[in-house]
């Protein structure tokens, strides 16, 4: 990356800025490569040695990251940059920098540890309790984390709400004030859709609970994202519990995945979403690499594309229209007489749950929703820590109609609130489903064809789409210009819910609207 058309001097200080953040960026990718190795093939007995090497990378990239000669380059650097047009790679990067730079220059180190060592804590012991169905035990832990996330939200004074600093963590820009009238509006059209389907007959979806052994199910998986785009020249799949993914450069970006030997959709559609994440970051462009703009635009950003594939492109009839044989092939014993009209709908069951990773396209959201709802109005002191799982079961109750028999389904089911702070762990998920649905709808009206090649196993058009708009800008641009730029108009739910009526009308023989 260059610095157009400035001296020599200024070009040192640009020059300088990216040897910093680069070495920043090498200890951060370090950290992950060792968190990478910590949920796919450590042995149990690496725990304590590990934590320590990653809160010892960590500490040096912080420290490295906040140290007054990066202050004093940007310092430098703003004003030429002034001048720049905003979409510039040079303008963006110092925005961007600077923008991490006074984040993290706000927390205290002490404050950073302090959090981590809770963290460490809190997950040891929700894993235990967890299990044990122990809310009482996990109490104290989590008023702890409550009033951690409240100190945290206090060194950014000026928050309208104080979700809001918790927010930014993840999808930068957005605020309680965007986030919440969007969901909420939401949750009155979703509603009204689960209850129209429970009133239909239930879907036969027996076909996908059989025996499907492991080795099939990654090789057909494996197969699909290759022709996605998926590059195992700068990537590699390994077995993990929770499925994630993880880059290292931008030419060594890996996936995760899972399998049920009883399930098919389980490892299949895992998968296929992760594949998602990473096509984002192998498409980042080159020119970023080591610098903060070789990330994803926002937690929201890099969701909507993961759902993009798993579900816009992964779970739509045009999709299994080319697949189906191939399915069938692999498994003939468990699929041969199964048509695809049978399997295409079991795949898309809509079926209100107790947990939210099970979920379906149209009640996952409400699973969002409701977790978004507890957590401001425990960080508004509306609710206690204590009143929090009959809380929790209530909105189940009044917003899915079900409920659980014990806390490991309920209240305890999620790692996110025993691994981070309370506030802004979960609208991302929702913001990538609405936007996955924006970013697909204007790909389609460029190019129509798109469903069609889909259908011949072709997905090139799409995939280069993706790169030119989204992909390759990484962090350059803020979620709302983003979407303004590729779609046109500001984050809207029209597109998503259009998606949603069209294709579950049709799935359940309704007339949605
Ligand atoms: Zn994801």
């Amino acid at each position: 990356m260059k610095i157009a058309h400035h001296s020599p001097e200024v070009q040192s200080y640009f020059t300088a800025l990216l040897e910093r953040l680069g070495e920043v960026n090498d200890l951060r990718s370090a950290a992950d490569l060792l968190g990478w190795d910590q949920t796919t093939y450590m042995p149990p007995g690496g725990a304590a040695a590990r934590a320590r090497q990653l809160a010892t990378l960590q500490r040096l990239a912080h420290e490295k990251f906040i140290a007054p000669a990066i202050g004093h380059l940007l310092d430098k650097l703003e004003k030429v940059v002034e001048e720049l047009p905003p979409d510039d790679d040079a303008a963006a990067l110092v925005r961007v920098t600077r923008r991490d730079y006074e984040r993290l220059q706000r927390i205290p180190s002490a404050f950073t540890a302090q959090i981590t060592t809770h963290i460490a804590d809190s997950y040891e012991a929700w894993a235990q309790a967890r299990p044990a169905n122990d809310f009482a035990r996990l109490a104290p832990y989590l008023e702890k984390t409550l009033a951690l996330s409240h100190a945290f939200a206090d060194f950014f004074p000026g928050y309208t709400h104080v979700a809001d600093p918790l927010i930014n963590l993840s999808d930068y820009g957005m605020t309680v004030a965007t986030v919440q009238p969007l969901l909420r509006e939401l949750r009155t059209h979703l509603q009204p859709i689960v209850k129209a389907i429970s009133a239909q007959p239930a879907i036969d979806d027996r076909c996908l609970t059989q025996a499907f052994p492991e080795k099939a199910q990654w090789d057909f998986g494996v197969q699909i994202i290759q022709q996605f785009g998926y590059d195992f020249q700068r990537g590699r799949q390994d077995k993990t519990h929770h499925p994630f993914m993880t880059k290292f450069s931008l030419n060594d970006v890996r996936i995760t995945t899972r399998f049920s030997e009883a399930y098919l959709a389980e490892g299949l559609f895992s998968t296929l979403h992760e594949a998602g994440h990473a096509l984002y970051e192998m498409g980042i462009n080159p020119a970023f690499e080591r610098t903060p703009l070789a990330d994803g635009a926002s937690a929201g950003v890099h969701e909507s594309q993961s759902r993009l594939w798993e579900n816009q492109v992964g779970r739509s009839l045009a999709f299994w229209q080319h697949y189906y044989p191939q399915l069938q092939a692999t498994f003939p014993e468990q699929l041969g007489k199964i048509d695809l009209a049978t399997f295409y709908r079991a795949i898309n069951v809509v079926r209100p749950s107790l947990i939210r990773t099970d979920a379906d396209e149209v009640t996952y959201n409400l699973h969002i929703i409701i977790r978004f709802e507890l957590e401001l109005a425990l960080l508004e002191g509306k609710l206690a820590v204590r009143d929090l799982p009959a809380a929790w079961d209530e909105l189940y109750d009044t917003t899915l109609g079900v409920s659980a028999s014990d806390y490991r389904d309920g209240v305890l089911q999620d790692v996110h609130w025993f691994s981070g702070l309370i506030g802004g762990a979960f609208q991302g998920y929702t913001l990538g489903n609405i936007m996955a649905a924006q970013f697909y709808a204007k790909a389609l009206q460029t190019h129509p064809t798109i469903p069609a090649e889909i259908a011949d196993g072709h997905f090139a058009t799409l995939h280069q789409w993706l790169r030119t708009n989204i992909y390759q800008h990484g962090n350059k641009f803020t979620t709302a210009d983003l979407v303004q730029r590729v779609t046109g108009t500001p984050l809207t739910l029209q597109p998503y819910l259009h998606y949603l009526h069209n294709k579950y009308g049709a799935i359940y023989n309704l007339a949605l609207s």
